[in-house]
């Protein structure tokens, strides 16, 4: 058996010591005689594992007591519905910063239930940077501003949480949650599906400031109703339990990992390699402005796109699959995730410079 240096954007690379880990408990969960994906949500045995994975998520974020965390279905899709439904009453409003094809969705979706200003979007949709704050128009009776911390398919990131004064702020972490540090106390809901950095497709975690709670529209589904998730501990009724484990171990991998402050140090210097190495490169460009250059996703072209395939074939038939870029925009992408280590970036950098040498 031979591992692959995955570069896949999601569903993604997890640590290896958890795949292990899962191996082994497979089939008798700690002496239980079964595997977690066959025990009952109710079972002391989950309700153990719940809790934990729910302790080392708060840990490793720091998340303050008035925040509570939820385990939902859904995705980060679900979401941008759940969010306005939640956070915006009906003929109310609420601003949206779109930095990329992610905040493209999530703003279409909540225009669905209610107003949903454009604070912030670059002209024509060139999601290559980061409008400058200073030119945000938001509204101050606005329900809450919607960002995208990292957006997913350009590489974009924010490396600052920005300010927006008292209307609540949020956050669709998706793709950066839990790479580095992040100030939970300056947002109001921070959402993520789990499949992009934290663990298995099937999990979403929200996590939401109590005041936030209890407003939901009369009209929206139990289940999405962060009041009533929130009451029943996310076991309102079957929550994604094996997803949720396998997240719970990735959390414990992560506070061995010296926690959020170790894998942020960590994902700098492997995007850093990276982008040094394509910005030193003639062959090879990146469209985002350095400053906003995303830790998580690095996405790069060539000057003949008639090389993409190659390129791409090449590198997975050289153990280094995932790098086709994302359908809409093409090119190349390699998603650098927790779970990528150092070793597989200089494959990739080893495997670019090889690749100018046959085609450059
Ligand atoms: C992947 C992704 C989504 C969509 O997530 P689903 O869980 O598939 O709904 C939304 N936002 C961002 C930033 C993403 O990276």
């Amino acid at each position: 058996m031979s591992r692959v240096f995955n570069f896949s954007a999601g569903p993604a690379t997890l640590p290896e010591p958890v795949l292990e880990q899962v191996r082994d408990e497979m089939l008798d969960w700690r002496g239980s005689g079964m595997s977690v994906m066959e025990m009952s949500h109710r079972d002391k045995a989950f309700m153990s594992i719940a809790e934990e994975a729910e302790a080392d998520l708060r840990k490793l974020l720091n998340v303050p007591d008035n925040y509570k965390v939820l385990f939902l279905q859904g995705g980060a899709t679900g979401q941008f519905a759940f969010v306005p439904l939640n956070l915006m009453p009906e003929g109310g409003s609420a601003d949206y910063v779109v930095t990329g094809s992610w905040g493209k969705k999530a703003i279409k979706e909540a225009a669905k239930y209610g107003t949903a200003n454009t604070a912030a979007r670059p002209a024509d949709d060139v999601f290559n940077h980061i409008p400058a704050r200073a030119d945000w128009k938001l509204d101050p009776g606005a329900s809450y501003v919607h960002y995208t911390p990292n957006e997913t398919i350009e590489g974009v990131e924010f490396h600052q949480v920005p300010d927006v004064g008292d209307v609540p702020l949020v956050g669709d972490f998706s793709s950066t949650f839990l790479s580095r540090p992040v100030n939970v106390a300056k947002h109001g809901v921070l959402y993520a599906g789990a499949q992009k950095n934290a663990g298995p497709a099937g999990l979403t975690m929200v996590i939401v400031r109590d005041d936030l709670i209890g407003n939901a529209r009369a009209s929206t589904p139990s289940i999405f109703d962060y009041k009533a998730v929130a009451d029943a501990d996310s076991m309102l009724n079957t929550p994604p339990c094996f997803s949720w484990y396998v997240s719970g171990l990735v959390f414990k991998w992560l506070l061995n990992q010296g926690g959020l402050e170790g894998m942020a140090e960590r994902n700098q210097r492997k995007a850093k390699l990276l982008y040094d190495y394509i910005d030193s490169e003639p062959f090879y460009s990146n469209p985002v402005a350095p400053a906003d250059r995303s830790w998580m996703n690095v996405t790069f072209t060539m000057a003949n796109p008639e090389l993409d395939k190659p390129f791409i074939e090449g590198a997975t038939k050289a153990g280094m699959p995932g790098l086709k870029g994302h359908r809409s925009v093409g090119g190349m992408r390699a998603s650098i995730y927790n779970a990528m280590p150092e070793a597989g970036v200089q494959s990739l950098v080893d495997y670019m410079k090889e690749f100018v040498r046959q085609h450059g």
